[in-house]
Formats: structure tokens, sequence, C-alpha cells
């Protein structure tokens, strides 16, 4: 699934390590995953970078020429404009207590190497996550339905449904805006996108389907049609 950042600005992580091999990797898989990327080969360099661009997340190796990971991080933590910066501590030893440390100076987390890039990436996900950098997604719900966006889980009335995945997205958005009319056009841009052509009655396919799948025998119809204008995820006026 390509990750990546749509409808914001894409997060810079800063790399700080002086390995060069290791650098490509990472810089390679990050920006693959639709990160920007800045880089530091030592720690005077890496203090030289945060001042000069405050990255979102900060990748810092412990082992360092010129100043160490330690005694970067503690400076990160010291000047006000980067107490709150989160940096991942790159730990190269196994010890339990370089990790305790790591975080006693105020990493926010560490990983020891070798890592596998995907845990690497899960780390710095939860922690752009954390920091506000990047939007946590959550739970939608109308009435007595809901989505677990991160489970991908929709439950009407305690019952699991199950759709399609342009249905899902229809739903998704649905319940992003509820109470607002859509016009065919409107949601073909918001759900297909603006590069795909599709007919405006293909949205009526898709939202037959929807009702179908969310509204069980003597459930209210949350989906409203607004003749001559759309629908909007409401309940049919009386
Ligand atoms: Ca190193």
């Amino acid at each position: 699934m390509p990750e990546g950042f749509p409808g914001m600005a894409k997060p810079t992580i800063l790399i700080v390590e002086d390995e060069a091999p290791l650098l490509t990797l990472l810089r390679y898989n990050l920006e693959k995953q639709g990160f920007r990327v800045e880089e530091a080969t030592d720690g005077q360099e890496a203090l030289l970078r945060v001042a000069e661009n405050k990255p979102d997340l900060v990748l810092l190796d412990w082992m360092l020429p010129s100043l160490s990971g330690i005694e970067v991080c503690r400076q990160i933590r010291r000047r006000p404009a980067t107490r709150d910066l989160p940096v991942i501590m790159v730990t190269a030893r196994t010890e339990d207590q370089d990790a305790v440390r790591a975080l006693d100076i105020g990493a926010d987390d560490y990983i020891t190497k070798p890592f596998a890039v995907e845990a690497l990436l899960a780390r710095i996900r939860a922690l752009l996550r954390r920091s506000g950098t990047v939007p946590t997604k959550g739970t939608l719900t109308f009435l007595d339905l809901s989505m677990d966006q991160d489970a991908h889980r929709v439950v009407r009335n305690g019952r699991a449904l199950h759709l399609g995945p342009t249905e899902y997205r229809l739903l998704e958005f649905f319940l992003m805006h509820p109470g607002r009319v859509f016009s065919r056009e409107q949601m073909l841009d918001a759900v297909w996108g603006r590069d795909i052509h599709v007919e405006p009655r293909t949205v009526d396919v898709h939202i037959r389907r929807l009702r179908k799948a969310i509204n069980a025998e003597g459930e209210v119809d949350i989906i409203r049609t607004v003749r001559s204008a759309g629908y909007a995820l409401d309940l049919e006026e009386v």
C-alpha cells in the first residue's frame, strides 16, 4: 500500500548517520514512503541542520563523529525551539541500559541496529502521530453506525458490515461531512478522483450498494436522496 500523505506537506525526517550505505538505504525507504529527507553525517552538522530548518522528526545515530548522538539529543532538548522535536535514537548496542539512557536524556523512542526498515517506519509513523504532525485516524460515527479507520471496520447497531472498497470510501467521505448534500460530480471528484472518468450514474449504483450494506431490515435509511441535487448522510426529512 503506498503510504504518502495526501492533502498535507510531506513530513521532513532528518537522518543523522555516518555510515553512508545505511544513510542511502534509509533515504531510499523513507522517500518511497512519501517523506522528505534531510541528512547530516556528524553531530555538529545535525545541530546546524536542526537550527536552520527544523525537521518534523530526527532519526539520530548514537555513535557519531564530532559529537555523540546522546550529546546532540541533549542539546536539542535544551533549546526551547526544539524542546519538543521528536527524536528516535538508533543504538548499535544491545545493552538495555543504552536504551534506557537514550530515553532518560529525552529521546522519544529508540531502535537497535540491525533493524528491519518496516519496524523503523512503524515507529516513525507512530511518533509523528503522537506529536500531531500526522493526523491520527480514528473512529467516525453517525447515529448507530461507526467506522474504525485504523482497523477498517464498520459496525452498525452492533452488526459488522461488509463493504466493497468503493462503498467504504464513499461512506468514509459521508461520515466526514454528515448532513451535507453532495452532487454526483462532487462525489466523483472526492471518492473516485478527478483523473478517473466515471459516469455520474455510477454514483447511483454505488449508493444503492452502500444502502443495501448498511441498512438492515427495519432500520432507518441514513442516506438521504436529495432530488436533482445528490445525496447526504442524513435522515429523511419527515
Ligand atoms: Ca554511527
